[in-house]
């Protein structure tokens, strides 16, 4: 991570709290965890504010927490935008690919693989096996 460019934020965000960890995360309320260096490094910095400046809160369902995702990442393209750091498109697909086969995943039914629906306490109810 470039450091002139984390200070930058820092100073642009106050009231957040920035902590170094294992892999990039924004933990609510205020607390972005910067990730190990790598190529994109600032703009996954970028999207962990957006979810910060957005005030994402809990997840509830998994459904909303892909909303959110793509929410974060384009706060990220303004952010980038704002502060002259490139924004790939190609890898914010990647990711958001990532989570929607993870959704897709979660959302199978494990015992008929039908596609199951999700209620908005986060449980998975299949229309074929519940209703039997
Ligand atoms: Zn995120
Ligand atoms: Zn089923």
């Amino acid at each position: 991570m470039n450091t002139s460019f984390l200070d930058k934020i820092r100073r642009d965000y106050p009231d957040l709290k920035f902590v170094t960890g294992r892999k990039f995360a924004f933990r609510p309320p205020k607390t972005v965890v910067v990730g190990p260096e790598e190529p994109d490094d600032s703009l996954l910095l970028l999207h962990e504010l957006g979810h910060a400046i957005l005030e994402h809160r809990e997840f509830g369902t998994n459904v909303m927490r892909l909303k959110m995702e793509r929410a974060a990442w384009e706060k990220a393209r303004e952010l980038a935008n704002a502060y002259g750091v490139i924004f790939d498109d190609d890898k914010v697909e990647r990711e958001l690919d990532t989570y929607r086969e993870w959704l897709d995943k979660k959302s199978r039914c494990p015992k008929c693989g039908l596609t199951r629906y999700e209620t908005p306490d986060g449980e998975y109810h299949c229309p074929k096996c519940e209703n039997l």
